[in-house]
This record gives C-alpha cells, structure tokens and sequence, in this order.
C-alpha cells in the first residue's frame, strides 16, 4: 500500500467516523491524532538505557473527546465496533483484558498525576494495523492522552506525555514495553528519523535520505508482545545486566558496558544472558554508526548495518522466525534493496527495509509475490514516509 493510498484510507475512516460518531456524541468535539512508528534500528536497547533510531510513519489512531455533564467516561473504538464505560470515581486496576484498558489507563494515570478528569465521550478510529509490530498501543494511549489533556485543559511536555504512556502500558495493562514507542509518536517531526537516548531521554531529530524509501513488510504472522518470549527475553537480559553491575558499579545500565566487559563475565551468566546482552551491546553501537551513516547521507553503510542488525536479532537474541528470516533473504535479492531487518518486539510482525526510492513500489511487489509463492501467505506491504508525531500535528 503506498502512502497515497494510507492517507485516502485515512480521510475516508475520519469521515465514516465522523457519521458514527454522532452515536455517542454530541458536540463540540476536538480531535487528537496519533501515528505509528516503525524502528529502524536499536531493538531491545530501550529497557537497558541504551539507543533507538524510529521514525512516526503516515498510519494514524484518531481519538475525538466531547464532555459528558456526569462522571462516566464512556469509550468507543470503531475498530472493534463496541462501547466501554467507566465510572471515573473508582478507577483502579486490575485492567479487564479488553482493548478499553489502553484509553482507560491513560485517564487512570492522568488521575494518578492529580489531574482532575470530568465525564467524557471518547471516539477512537484508526487505520494503524493492530498487534503487527507497529505499535498500534502506543498510538493509541498518545493519541488519548491528547484528547484527555485537552478535555482537563491540562498540559504535558513531550517527554512527560511519553512517560506517562509507557507508565500505562507496563502498570496498567501490564506489558512491558520500553520508551520508545511513546516517545517517537508523541514527538516526531516530519521527514526525519529521531535518535534517542533511552537514559537521558536527549533526542536528535536525523534527516532520512530523499532518495531512499523505508518499505514495511508485515509478514502477517501475528505476535502479542505481552506473551511469555518477550518477557523471557527481558529476564534474560536484566540478570545478565546485574551480573555486570555486580562486577563493577561503573555499570549501571546493560548501555554502559562493552564487549570486554560482557566476555570477562561470560562464565557467570547463563548462554542466554550472555547472548542476550551481547545483542544489545553490539545493538547500541551499530545505532551510534547509523547516526553517523545519516549525517553522512552514507545510504549503503545504513544498509549494512541493518543486515547486521537482523543477523544479530536472529542468532544472539533469539528473537525472529523462519518467515521473518526468509523476508529479509528475499529483500537482499532484490534490486534497490540497500537493507532489511525485522522490527519490534520480534517472533513475527514487521520487517523494515531500506530501498532505492526508485526501485521502492517494484521492491514491494516482488517481495510479497516471492514470500507468497515460498509461504502462502498475502504479506502487506507498506511504502513509508516520515510523518509528524502527536505533539507536531496538534501545534500546527
Ligand atoms: P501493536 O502495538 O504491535 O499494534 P499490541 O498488542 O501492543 O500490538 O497492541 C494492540 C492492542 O492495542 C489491540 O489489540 C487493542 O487492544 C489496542 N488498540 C490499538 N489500537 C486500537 C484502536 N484503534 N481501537 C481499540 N483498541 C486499539
Ligand atoms: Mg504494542
């Protein structure tokens, strides 16, 4: 699907929205916008402090707030076609497993802040694809938190929406996700990539290449990231993390660690705690060099370094599968192909690649027809653009 084509989809759901809408609401109703994200590069370096390199791309979640005169904060999310309501008096855990928990929890953590939330009528509708990696969650919280701000006529920085974002996830719905996600969509701007500090949460705005094109491919074997493998993962790494804290408080973070360090403790972890580290600490550098590579407009290095990147997703971290790693081996037969990689959480989802933009729509069809023919399964296919994140979009 080309990004054209996203945005026609996109005008034509706010106006299928808009006659919905009126189901449950009445006016005036302000509207919040939030898109996806796709990571480029820096998987699994969140949560250990380390370095992410993201983008906002053109799939947007769209959450339409109208005050209600009581205190109940009624949800609807066109998507899953059906009506939740709460009684903003006695928010609290647990969250009930339902899609409501994402926009629920942003008013419960709001509250939590002291911010005094009234009844409310909350539309949500979206284009982004759910549970395929493109972090369709956090689309969802930033763009509530928007609208929930607004209707509280309250205000957060960038950093705090983000926050407050991640806080929901992990508490409230109980996955554990790192910063990344929030922070990318509430604070992209267009045409550019944004690196970020998981630590220091510094961010720095990088320009992507005008002649090269960023190429979604969702395999469409789906993954939840709340299962069991991204929790495990997770484990392994923080043990591991420890193990080097342990040896020298000079490392507090899995970030501030080396190689060295890793391979002079590798007897005292587990094979899985070292493997695991041993992809974020090389993770973290291959993200400082595609800095570089940007600043450079250095195209083909950026590409390599993706390679690497998913060889080292695959073998250290454990964290592809076959229909992924085939994805990846028919991008790099391609022609215009410069780089791929999986993207997320992992065991399934999304790869990403980078692609000559005149070889861009050609690169997408051969992909799915060669996944096709090898698996039987329709892949889509997304040609992206680095769009605007929630903040940009509502102060324009
Ligand atoms: P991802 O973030 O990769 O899309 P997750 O499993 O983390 O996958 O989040 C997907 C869940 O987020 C959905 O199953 C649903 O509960 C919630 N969600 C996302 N977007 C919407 C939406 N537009 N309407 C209702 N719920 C949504
Ligand atoms: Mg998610």
């Amino acid at each position: 699907m080309s990004s054209e084509q996203i945005r026609r989809d996109l005008q034509d759901q706010l106006a299928a929205h808009q006659v919905r809408n009126q189901g449950i609401a009445s006016s005036p109703a302000h509207a919040f916008s939030a898109p996806a994200r796709v990571n480029l590069i820096g998987e699994h370096t969140d949560y250990t402090g380390g370095f992410v390199l993201p983008l906002a791309i053109g799939f947007r979640t769209i959450a339409v707030v109208t005050p209600r005169s009581d205190d109940q904060a009624v949800l609807y999310s066109s998507n899953f076609n059906e009506t939740a309501q709460y009684d903003l008096r006695s928010l609290a855990l647990p969250p009930r497993g339902h899609w409501s928990d994402y926009p629920i929890g942003v008013a419960w953590g709001l509250q939590q802040q002291g911010i005094r939330l009234t009844g409310f009528n909350l539309s949500i509708d979206g284009n982004v694809p759910l549970g395929s990696g493109l972090s369709s969650s956090a689309s969802i919280e930033v763009a509530t938190a928007m609208a929930l701000l607004d209707h509280s006529r309250s205000s957060l920085t960038g950093e705090q929406i983000a926050l407050l974002c991640q806080k929901i996830e992990n508490v409230y719905v109980g996955s554990p996700c790192g910063i990344m996600d929030q922070f990318v969509i509430t604070n992209a701007i267009d045409k550019h990539a944004l690196m970020l500090d998981c630590r220091s949460l510094s961010f720095d705005h990088l320009p992507l290449a005008t002649d090269a094109r960023i190429v979604i491919c969702n395999s469409m074997v789906k993954h939840s990231i709340a299962d069991g493998e991204y929790g495990d993962r997770r484990g392994e790494v923080e043990r591991g993390q420890e193990i080097l804290r342990q040896r020298n408080p000079a490392i507090q973070l899995l970030r501030d660690a080396t190689i060295a360090d890793l391979e002079a403790a590798r007897t005292e972890m587990s094979e899985a705690s070292y493997r695991r580290c041993k992809h974020i600490i090389t993770e973290n550098d291959r993200v400082i060099q595609t800095r570089e590579a940007l600043t450079a407009g250095d195209e083909r290095r950026f590409g390599q370094l993706m390679f690497t990147a998913h060889a080292s997703m695959r073998d250290d971290f454990a964290a592809s599968c076959e229909e992924i790693d085939a994805l990846v081996e028919i991008a790099r037969t391609l022609p215009g192909c410069l780089g791929a990689r999986i993207t997320g959480g992992g065991f399934g989802g999304c790869t990403v690649n980078l692609v000559d933009a005149a070889h861009a729509e050609e690169f997408a069809l051969n992909l799915k027809a060669k996944y096709r023919e090898q698996y039987g399964i329709d892949a889509q296919t997304y040609v992206c653009e680095a769009v605007d994140g929630a903040l940009a979009r509502a102060t324009q």
